[in-house]
């Protein structure tokens, strides 16, 4: 009633026009659809009909093709990232699957539908300097359970170049690449648990290595991932699986500036021996530091023995339910010109609790050593290594730095004499701080020979007291 009946016809006359022209657009459609199916005939290939069009991505549009080629339908939306190398890397991979379906079906095509090839990418993440992306392809046939494949890269959107893992960790590669590899088989075991399966650790072992992980993915500013394929790393049944890996264990291994552009890496200062930080001889011999986390235990006493026969320094980062257990250890570690620092109450991440957790884990665990030896800590190791700016702010407002390690043993998941001996000696640098467990038989055995055949070359094993001094408080240190 409200409404001017003329202004109501015109309404629906526009509505009539409206019809008229879709229902026209509709027949065009069918008749080009028409003749598009029936120029598929055997042995003609129809020319790709490509399409640009924007995506979510800043700066990253598809040139998308839609194909009938000998009953295969082939729908691909290529990435164009207006590098070349970027837009050709992953064209190539897409491409190369596409040729494989091609191949068997160079007989006579006896007409009807063999399948359907579908490629799409996403784009995990990017930056001005980088560009995350994946690059997934179903193949479906007729009564087949098809193929399923992905790849995925970190370019360098300057150069258009992949960034492998090992140059992202630049010229800390080895380690880096090592402790990524024992991560990814860890988060593996822990998703097989959550399926309630076991997993072999050997068969782990086989399928996760360097060379299975070149490639890597940025998900965030402090996440990096890995992404297998269905079958590849766990059962089929398991489906693709996605391994996501904080960088807070991996901070020490990513101070170079190929990883500041990708990553928000927390700094880990290198004390220079020329600055006035350093007032200890270690600026003018050749010092080294022995650590030795989640102690005291069985192997302690033994250790202290080996260290006071060979007059060795070294430091150990007790934990808080340890020092309540076996106090008279401590007391020696102390009294015997070792430093104990504080490796937290009961050995948390500390980038994945709350702030007042993380203020009690030192602040009790500081109290237990104290009440021991009379001194205070000044140094604390963050559990598993896990730091980030966060965690190193609330250090320096208890008082202390962080140390983290220039040697890594791994000694905790290679239990073997002979692999920690080496990897130590080849690691050997004027101000190397090494990471051992004094709660691993393993390591204490290879405590000797490391001890000898340094001090053979002129090193002397000191203490973090000794080697660092009085550095700030909230600070993160891996080396002299
Ligand atoms: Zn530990």
């Amino acid at each position: 009633m409200k409404y001017a009946p003329r202004r109501h016809h015109r309404n629906h006359f526009h509505l009539r026009l409206i019809a008229a022209v879709f229902l026209l657009v509709i027949a065009g459609a069918i008749a080009a659809l028409s003749i598009y199916y029936v120029n598929d005939r055997p042995g003609v290939r129809i020319g790709p009909t490509t399409y640009r069009r924007g995506t979510s991505y800043d700066g990253i549009s598809s040139r998308s093709s839609n194909v009938f080629d000998r009953g295969v339908h082939y729908v691909i939306e290529y990435p164009v990232a207006g590098v070349s190398a970027i837009d050709s890397t992953v064209a190539s991979y897409i491409d190369q699957l596409r040729g494989s379906m091609a191949a068997p079906a160079d007989g006579p095509y006896l007409g009807g539908d063999t399948g359907e090839f579908n490629a799409s990418y996403l784009v995990r993440s990017a930056n001005r300097d980088y560009i995350s992306i994946v690059a997934q392809v179903n193949i479906t046939y007729p009564m087949d359970v098809g193929v399923h494949d992905a790849a995925y890269w970190t370019f360098d959107r300057h150069t258009g170049q992949v960034i492998s893992l090992e140059q992202l960790f630049g010229d800390r590669a080895a380690d880096g690449v090592a402790r990524t590899v024992l991560y990814i088989r860890q988060a593996l075991g822990e998703q097989a648990a959550k399926r309630h399966e076991r997993v072999d650790d050997a068969y782990l072992e086989r399928v996760v290595t360097a060379d299975t992980i070149r490639d890597f993915l940025v998900r965030d500013r402090s996440t990096i991932e890995f992404d297998f394929g269905q079958g590849t790393v766990a059962p089929e049944s398991a489906g693709p699986v996605t391994v996501a890996l904080s960088i807070d264990r991996l901070q020490l291994f990513l101070q170079n500036d190929q990883a500041r552009r990708l990553l928000e890496v927390t700094n880990v200062t290198t004390v220079r021996s020329t600055s006035s930080e350093v007032t200890t001889e270690c600026s003018r011999i050749k010092c080294i530091a022995l650590t030795f986390d989640d102690g005291p235990g069985a192997e302690t006493g033994r250790l202290l023995d080996i260290l006071k026969a060979k007059r060795a320094h070294a430091s150990f980062f007790v934990i808080g339910g340890g020092v309540r257990r076996n106090a008279a250890l401590v007391k020696r570690e102390a009294t015997e010109g070792h430093t104990v620092g504080n490796h937290t109450l009961t050995h948390p991440s500390l980038t994945l609790v709350t702030d007042s957790v993380l203020r009690s884990e030192i602040a009790t665990t500081n109290s237990l050593i104290s009440q021991v030896t009379g001194v205070r800590p000044h140094f604390v190791r963050p559990p598993n290594g896990a730091v980030n700016a966060h965690v190193a702010g609330l250090f320096g407002e208890e008082g202390m730095a962080g140390v983290l390690w220039s040697i890594d043993t791994r000694d905790w998941a290679d239990h073997n004499s002979d692999v920690i001996y080496n990897r130590v000696i080849a690691g050997a640098r004027p101000g190397a701080i090494v990471v051992l467990h004094d709660i691993q038989p393993t390591s204490v055995d290879a405590v000797p020979r490391i001890i000898d055949k340094l001090q053979a070359q002129g090193y002397r094993f000191v203490s973090l007291d000794e080697m660092l001094g009085n550095v700030p408080a909230g600070k993160i240190y891996s080396s002299l």
